[in-house]
């Protein structure tokens, strides 16, 4: 019996990505994505959500706002995103007991202070983004999760995985081998991305723009590479993902704007 019973994507904010400048070999042109948020039903652990999409927060300090739109063409309703999206559909937002963070950018955190009872989980590295945060880390102090939230790192996977083959360390969100971490930094000073080994889906954020430049050998521009935080490790997780997607063909890769999304069980 599987341990992760349902994945659903929500919508919250989208944002403008022109593949021809962003790449070197395309002529794709102009794509608005969704900005995702993923939430996950875990036997034991209840309600979790992999980041938490963008919401009004975003606007409230003007300047770093306007900082954030000269990097990214974002777009969002001025509501509370994830929450609105909940109770919509008559789910409170204090179901969700977990938050799995990718990393600190404003599109992973945006409601985090509007949840109003969870657990922050993520790796070491991204936790100490905010736990120091600096005006360099391009994080908005008002997404930062209140100070009552509490944090974990996840712990080191003790199994046996594929994922050591690419990454030094794999680490394992509940102990229980159902979510699994590894480290992709380089879009973000720290990013982690989840792999869930029995549906075989791994959630890169934003190691690529979304799965084009994993399928195909498409060549990130210099405008590309300045967005990133560390472009040379950037570009060496690209390749390793590229690697993964050649070398594992059945596994499913889902980013923070990945245009379709994989959700199960299948509804329709
Ligand atoms: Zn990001």
């Amino acid at each position: 019996m599987d341990k992760i019973i349902s994945l659903k994507r929500y919508i919250c904010g989208s944002e403008e990505f022109n593949f021809s400048e962003l790449y070197r070999n395309c002529t794709i042109g102009t794509k608005n994505l969704p900005v995702n948020v993923f939430m996950l039903e875990h036997k034991r652990q209840g309600t979790i959500l992999i980041n938490t999409g963008c919401s009004r927060l975003l606007r409230q300090n003007p300047t770093a706002f306007a900082k954030l739109l000269m990097r990214s063409k974002l777009s969002f309703k001025n509501d509370d995103g994830i929450c609105s999206l909940l109770s919509a559909e008559k789910t409170d937002p204090i179901c969700v007991r977990k938050v799995l963070l990718s990393h600190c950018d404003p599109e992973c955190c945006g409601a985090l202070p509007l949840l109003p009872k969870y657990e922050l989980i993520s790796g070491a590295q991204v936790l100490s983004v905010l736990w120091y945060a600096d005006a360099s880390d391009r994080i908005m102090k008002s997404t930062l999760p209140p100070a009552g939230i509490p944090k974990r790192a996840a712990g080191i996977f003790k199994g046996k995985t594929f994922l050591s083959q690419y990454f030094k360390w794999v680490y394992d969100i509940f102990n229980d081998g159902s979510i699994l971490a590894v480290d992709i930094s380089g879009h973000a000073k720290a990013m982690v991305g989840f792999y869930l080994p029995e549906k075989k889906i791994f959630f890169a954020a934003d190691a690529s723009i979304d799965e084009t430049s994993i399928e195909q050998p498409l060549i990130p521009s210099d405008k590309l590479l300045g967005k990133q935080f560390y472009p040379d490790d950037y570009l060496s997780v690209l390749i390793t993902l590229r690697r993964i997607h050649k070398e594992h063909p059945e596994i499913r890769f889902l980013f923070s704007h990945s245009e379709s999304a994989i959700t199960f069980p299948v509804t329709e």
